[in-house]
């Protein structure tokens, strides 16, 4: 007899591999499957004549099979099933890639559903990456997981669809009636299986107003636990400050000055802070945590700062070293492939200063928070780009600290802009400082979108910031074009520039300039050489993945090409232009599009016309009109799993909920604890 907790193998059919993948997703038991919801629908109901097919748009049509051919294709050696169908206005033809099994399911004169994004191959009428269907159904569809598609995730769904009436209840009885929601039975069967545009609407109020009043009862749980809480208390000086301000070849902004005395503020109490900085990319977050933790030095308070990638945090222990050349600070840095104080040191002896606190200040990736460290009068942590800080390692920095009782201050940096009040509402328990002003001197970046055919263009002007001494970041979708039996993209790869193919056609375009190529998977040394390299001006274009997306800072940098751009999200498009218009130099972003979607266009033409990440994130929200925010959604901030912020009225209704539920004492700590597990992860330091 299946339960809700029981393992996902005792699913009739689904074997060791698909456990794996599910795992993969944190999807372990019955409940999680139920709890992992579809993010669209497709309804097969509302078809299009051929006729009325419009380019780029996405369309359900009703066809008739007239011809099914196999293929092998001989440049690649993959297999191709192509199938023409027609209605009683037009004909249609689809080619599926490596998928032999197809044959069996579509055969001529059957009358079928296919939705997808209209298209033209050769001149033919087609839908990209198709969806079909037998039957004129609402189909969910669900975050694939590698191979693990949709419909097989549909098909499990399906299958266990029925243990939804154990699903316990976690919303009084009282907070139902009043507004007027589904119980989450309901909720559950009718957000996997729709018979109506309606029935999603009501699960997804329901499920949506259970998930951002948790959050919201968390958020304050938070804030009434710190408060309790003891922090250092560290001393403020305006002396200190001034001394800082002296190590920098720059006058800082009002901004910067504004947030930094916000923060130092609140460490100067012995509450610990719970505080997130919010600037756009170049605004200059980097020194507002070198100067808090300077007064923290000062104070003999030691400090961790936090990088996601090994890059950046090698490039923080680089500029923070500068910063403080004239100081006996001692400043470490360890990753999982370098350790370094000074110079290279054995990873014992680093964990050793860290215990007996020789260490001021250890700048890290994620091997900072391993379970055998232990850092003595740690003070402040903060975590740069922590929206890319991943979930289980943000909970471990509460352990580094040596003395249990003392929790550190604790700061966040991100480029992720959140809109403030949004912010406010939703993390109840943190604190927002903002940078809303980039440094003076800067000039607007210059963004254009180039089609495919006008290249030439970037190469000129390539040519003409090389011949003036700047350097050139060239970023790729792909890293090397490989068949990928998974791929559900494999419809565009020949078409998508990969890393790898395009450092040889730039150093041959460019054979008096230095070209360095990186990625992900190379060895930590060279990345770190060509960084460097990259730095020094000595590799003068970089052809890169999307690895330097976040904060790498090179001030010679004026112009990034942007290959494929109609792949990235509008969030990580402001990312990488951030990587050029960081010194007054005159900066220019290129957004070569090979796709001429519309949306993905009108996409583009928005991310050229505002340079600033806050605006470009309200845009985005309202085109889309759901609560990506730009990437919140994947961000560390907070997965939401349903909710969209977009949608006022929703968080509205969820915070009157919330403080409902706390003023008549409605919810138990337990269940927010189960919330949590289920919905969301809360990723700020308790
Ligand atoms: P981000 O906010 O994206 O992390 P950084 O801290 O990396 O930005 O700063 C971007 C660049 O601007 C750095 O090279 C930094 O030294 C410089 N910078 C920071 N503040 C100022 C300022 N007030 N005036 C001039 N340059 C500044
Ligand atoms: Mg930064």
């Amino acid at each position: 007899m299946l339960k809700l907790n029981s393992q996902l193998s005792e699913i009739s059919g689904l074997g060791e591999n698909y456990k794996k993948l599910f795992a993969k997703n944190n999807i372990l038991i019955i409940e999680d499957l139920l709890r992992n919801f579809p993010y669209k629908y497709i309804n097969f109901n509302r078809t299009t004549k051929i006729c009325d097919l419009e380019l780029g748009n996405y369309s359900a049509i009703k066809v008739t099979i007239t011809d099914i051919k196999e293929k092998i294709s001989y440049r690649r050696r993959i297999y191709l099933l192509e199938i023409v169908a027609n209605d009683s206005t037009g004909m249609i033809k689809f080619t599926f890639f490596n998928q032999p099994y197809l044959k069996n399911v579509f055969s001529v004169g059957k009358e079928i559903f296919f939705y997808g994004e209209v298209v033209e191959v050769k001149k033919v009428l087609t839908l990209k990456n198709p969806k079909y269907s037998f039957y004129p159904q609402i189909q969910p569809i669900y975050h694939t997981i590698q191979s693990l598609t949709s419909k097989r995730i549909a098909y499990f769904v399906r299958s266990i669809i029925n243990l939804n009436r154990d699903i316990e209840e976690d919303l009084p009885n009282q907070i139902l009636e009043k507004y007027q929601l589904i119980s989450i039975k309901d909720a559950i069967y009718k957000i996997h299986l729709p018979r109506n545009n309606q029935d999603i609407y009501t699960a997804y109020r329901r499920l949506a107003l259970e998930e951002v009043s948790y959050i919201m009862l968390n958020s304050l749980k938070i804030r009434e636990k710190i408060k309790k809480q003891k922090a250092y208390l560290v001393i403020i000086k305006q002396s200190y400050q001034r001394d800082f301000e002296k190590k920098l070849d720059f006058k800082l902004t009002a901004s910067q000055d504004k947030v930094i005395s916000e923060i130092l503020d609140d460490v100067s109490k012995n509450q610990p802070m719970n505080r997130l900085l919010q600037g756009d990319v170049g605004s200059g977050k980097t020194v507002v945590g070198a100067s808090v933790i300077y007064q923290c030095f000062k104070s003999g308070i030691k400090s961790v700062w936090l990088a996601p990638t090994e890059i950046l945090a090698r490039q923080h222990y680089l500029k923070l070293k500068s910063i403080f050349s004239d100081e006996n600070i001692n400043i470490g840095l360890l990753t999982s492939k370098e350790c370094l104080i000074e110079s290279k040191v054995k990873k014992s002896s680093f964990l050793d200063w860290l215990k007996k606190g020789y260490l001021d200040i250890a700048v890290g990736t994620h091997a900072l928070l391993q379970d055998n460290i232990e850092i003595k009068k740690l003070g402040l942590v903060i975590v740069d780009e922590q929206h890319r800080f991943g979930v289980k390692q943000r909970y471990k920095l509460k352990n580094i600290s040596q003395n249990q009782a003392i929790i550190p201050h604790f700061l966040s940096m991100t480029a992720t802009p959140i809109p403030r009040s949004l912010a406010l509402t939703i993390f109840g328990d943190l604190d927002v400082s903002q940078i809303n002003e980039l440094p003076k001197n800067r000039l607007p970046i210059i963004t254009k979108i180039i089609r495919d055919e006008e290249r030439e263009i970037v190469y000129e002007k390539i040519k003409t910031e090389l011949d003036n001494n700047n350097q050139i970041y060239i970023i790729t979708p792909l890293v090397e074009k490989k068949i990928n039996e998974d791929d559900e993209k494999l419809f565009d790869l020949d078409s998508k520039k990969a890393a790898k193919e395009e450092y040889e056609i730039i150093k041959k375009k460019y054979p008096n300039n230095q070209v360095g190529l990186l990625y992900g998977k190379i060895k930590s040394a060279e990345k770190s050489k060509i960084m460097d390299d990259f730095n020094a001006g000595k590799i003068e274009i970089l052809v890169s993945t999307s690895v330097v997306e976040v904060g790498v800072d090179v001030k010679k940098a004026t112009v990034i090409v942007i290959e494929g751009a109609e792949n990235f999200g509008l969030a990580q498009l402001h990312q990488f232009r951030g990587r050029v218009g960081r010194s007054d130099l005159q900066s220019y972003c290129y957004a070569i599009a090979q796709s001429k979607n519309l949306v993905s266009i009108e996409r583009l033409n928005i991310f050229s016309q505002y340079n600033d990440g806050f605006k470009l994130a309200e845009k985005d929200l309202q085109i889309r009109g759901y609560g990506d925010l730009g990437g919140l959604r994947q961000s560390g901030m907070m997965k939401l799993k349903i909710a969209r912020l977009s949608d006022k009225i929703l968080i509205k209704t969820a915070k009157e909920i919330a403080k409902e539920m706390i003023t008549n004492k409605l919810f138990d700590k337990k269940i927010i604890d189960k919330k949590l597990a289920q919905y969301f992860y809360h990723l700020h330091l308790e």
